[in-house]
């Protein structure tokens, strides 16, 4: 497998996946290519008057089974095919863990690091403004991703609003809780990752007591993933962000660390048991390796010297092809991030569906529910391994969600 960029990453890992599934070569070739990608230069009034033009995508892959889902992340990074790429996941995700939607994704090319709060905010609704015609409560919603979250989401749904001449909550996910957002969105990413820890660890070798793991990134995915690991009897022994790690054999008090980040402070300035650095931490001999920040952080010389016994993916896309073999070839079993992050897509639906029925759930409501859906899909996911005979979840994982969107393309038919 070759590491051509991340859609065609993206292609080969289903051409891979597909020949465990009965969907016809005429179909699989629809479910390859994305429906629509929109373009949109958004002008950009920098609070010292002068503007620019920042490039922002919308990709809406497939909505075979329902209306687009997915993030809009802000990254100086962000390409037109990295969006794609992470549309077609979300098709994949929407589909493994049986959701009645499709796959969409959105990016804009900013640092919001380099930005005030006024122009994120800018941006965010001229971006919103720009991508307004193919969004909608039954068309395609956005939700937070890299970069974003509530306080974005908020002013998506504003923007919309405004234009309807009418509130529509259910445009967009990851709302604030007074804007009919729901309780356990936040934490809902991290809440699956460690959810999925905990199924994968009994279901290899026993329990989570005695349990270490090292999380990469400590955003909102990992920090969350962390203090949750914690709460179920995990040790966590390192986390990391942009400006390094930190390392305790004998356990990081998490909720210190938590709260450390939480109040906008880096890990540089953690006073840690021992510092290190973010390729050392993707080395550890752990138990489990989390990587929970951006794509193609395990590479193959990564690989080669993980000493971790299992890899669960909280970001998308962080094993490079390469490093994906070597992961197989040396035994080390992965879930991968269709499975491992799809905590925050299932609460999305929640919310969204608590929206459209104008009704609110508790917070344990939504947190029995997550727990129920994303076990089925892991218990789908092995099921299926153990069908084919092969210890490739990620491969598992593919041919589910394939089989289901080539399943529903079948009953629907080729247009017109
Ligand atoms: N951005 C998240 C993901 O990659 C959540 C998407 C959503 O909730 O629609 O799964």
């Amino acid at each position: 497998m070759s590491d051509g960029g991340p859609f065609e990453n993206l292609r080969t890992m289903m051409d891979r996946a597909h020949e465990y599934t009965d969907v016809p070569q005429n179909v699989f070739v629809r479910m390859k290519h994305p429906e629509r990608t929109l373009r949109v230069g958004v002008p950009l009034l920098r609070d010292d008057g002068s503007e620019e033009i920042v490039e922002g995508f919308r990709c809406q892959f497939d909505s075979t089974r329902g209306p687009y889902k997915g993030g809009i992340r802000y990254h100086p990074d962000v390409t037109v095919e990295e969006v794609i790429a992470m549309a077609g996941l979300m098709s994949l995700k929407t589909a493994l863990v049986d959701l009645q939607y499709g796959g969409a994704k959105g990016g804009v090319v900013v640092d919001p690091k380099e930005l005030s709060r006024d122009e994120i905010k800018r941006v965010t609704r001229r971006y919103t403004e720009g991508i307004r015609r193919m969004i909608g409560p039954e068309m395609d919603i956005p939700a937070p991703d890299m970069n974003t979250g509530p306080r974005e989401m908020a002013w998506v749904m504003d923007t919309y609003s405004m234009y309807e001449g009418y509130p529509v909550p259910e445009v967009v996910t990851g709302k604030p809780l007074e804007l009919g957002g729901t309780p356990g969105r936040i934490e809902a990413t991290g809440r699956g990752v460690a959810i999925i820890t905990r199924e994968f660890v009994e279901h290899v070798q026993g329990s989570l007591e005695d349990t270490t793991v090292a999380i990469q990134g400590f955003g909102n995915v990992g920090s969350w993933t962390a203090k949750i690991l914690e709460e179920f009897g995990a040790t966590v022994v390192a986390v990391s962000d942009v400006t390094g790690a930190i390392y305790d054999p004998d356990g990081l008090d998490v909720e210190a660390v938590f709260e450390h980040a939480d109040a906008g402070g880096m890990l540089d300035s953690y006073d840690a048991e021992e510092e290190i650095s973010n390729d050392e931490l993707l080395r550890l001999d752990v138990d489990v390796l989390i990587p929970a920040a951006i794509a193609d952080v395990i590479t193959d010389d990564v690989a080669e010297d993980l000493r971790a016994e299992i890899v669960v993916e909280a970001a998308n896309g962080p094993t490079t092809p390469a490093a994906d073999r070597v992961l197989r070839e040396r035994n080390i079993p992965l879930i991968p991030d269709i499975l491992a992050n799809s905590g925050g897509v299932i609460v999305s639906y929640l919310e969204w569906v608590q929206n459209t029925q104008e009704y609110a759930w508790t917070l344990e409501e939504v947190n029995e529910d997550l727990e129920r859906r994303i076990v089925k899909g892991f218990d789908d996911v092995i099921r299926r391994a153990d069908e084919l005979g092969t210890p490739d979840f990620r491969v598992a994982a593919y041919a589910i969600a394939i089989q289901r969107i080539g399943t529903a393309h079948a009953y629907r038919g080729l247009f017109p």
